[in-house]
């Protein structure tokens, strides 16, 4: 691949803007600034952003931007993630049949004009102009979103999901944006993508705005953060402590116990004194407590109880919309059968082959 600031800087030696000594400076600065090398020159005063954006659109034969006097088109600019816009200081602009216009200070990222171009499957036409605007503009833009939107989605979603057989919502942040699904039954449903990157604060405050106990777990790796939040509240209203919720959870009187929901029995209990914010928390090693009601469902059911009360949501596909999601199902695209009562193990085993639409 070419190196794209050696390119600028030579151009900018061969118009006489900056000398060779100058460049040198300049991208050995550069590196220790952590900035780009047009920045750098304009930092230490070699340059000022207007000519190197002259440089550039003189020898592409490239439009040249006035960044305030753009229209924004809000729809276009949440098609591409908030942080590859922010990193790549690119203002995407209008859209026709055939291509994406944006504009952007660095017309020789060519890496970015590809991942648009990914995105659009269309090309992408390119205007210049200065980065510093550009950043003004979208962070402008984008500061009123993120957590709002998350608030907004969740307080729905918490809501929606009450007895039905989804228990857990999960959130996948990665750079560029936040994916929203929820799951139970075997069941991985998603609803919606928020096109800007949060941090894992974000998604802890945002619960507590919303005033909702909840367990979670995280998974990270290097690309991503998962988090699965398991918002008790959507069981606990109706419960009678002490009490089990499925194999993630155990309610009691005066506390909450969370098991780890990997663990096939429950045997190893997390504690906590507070309506749990958090896992890990304080591993107690217990067996055999009596419960009065358990809450199960089909994916934590492991059987070898004898007539205990159980509770239970089954999936049944919505017919009307076959999943995609309609106003009689609520909108996740499955009906939620009950079984509640006293039941043996057989009877659970038998409700559950018989029902056979698990996917
Ligand atoms: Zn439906």
């Amino acid at each position: 691949m070419v190196d794209k600031h050696i390119k600028l800087g030579t151009l900018l030696v061969q118009y006489g803007l900056i000398s060779e000594e100058d460049l040198d400076d300049g991208l050995k600065l550069q590196k220790l600034m952590g900035l780009r090398l047009g920045e750098t020159l304009v930092k230490i005063g070699k340059l000022t952003e207007e000519n190197v954006q002259w440089v550039l659109s003189k020898q592409y034969d490239i439009p040249f931007i006035i960044i305030e006097h753009v229209n924004l088109d809000k729809d276009l600019i949440m098609k591409l993630p908030k942080n590859f816009l922010l990193e790549n200081r690119i203002l995407p602009l209008f859209e026709t049949d055939e291509e994406v216009s944006i504009v952007t200070e660095d017309i020789l990222n060519y890496t970015a004009f590809s991942f648009i171009e990914g995105v659009f499957n269309k090309k992408v036409s390119i205007s210049i102009g200065e980065g510093k605007k550009i950043e003004e503009v979208l962070n402008r833009f984008f500061n009123q979103d993120a957590m709002p939107s998350l608030l907004s989605v969740l307080e729905v979603l918490v809501k929606k999901i009450k007895d039905t057989f989804f228990y857990r919502i999960d959130i996948v942040i990665s750079n560029y944006m936040c994916e929203i699904s929820v799951y139970g039954c075997g069941i991985l449903k998603k609803i919606t993508t928020i096109n800007s990157s949060l941090k894992k604060e974000d998604v802890l405050r945002t619960f507590d705005l919303l005033k909702i106990p909840f367990l979670y777990e995280i998974h990270e790796n290097y690309s991503k953060v998962i988090f699965c939040i398991y918002p008790i509240s959507t069981f606990v209203s109706e419960l009678q402590y002490p009490s089990i919720i499925g194999g993630y959870g155990l309610a009691m009187t005066n506390f909450l116990v969370f098991s780890d929901t990997r663990s096939s029995d429950i045997s190893n209990l997390i504690y906590s004194e507070e309506p749990v914010y958090g896992y890990p928390y304080l591993a107690l090693k217990k067996r055999n407590i009596q419960y009065d009601k358990v809450i199960y469902t089909p994916d934590s059911f492991q059987g070898g109880f004898y007539k205990f009360f159980v509770k239970m949501f089954l999936p049944r596909k919505c017919n009307f919309c076959k999943s995609v999601g309609c106003s009689e199902c609520d909108e996740l695209g499955y009906f939620s059968e009950r079984l509640e009562g006293l039941y043996t193990d057989q009877e659970i085993r038998d409700f559950l082959s018989m029902r056979g639409n698990n996917e």
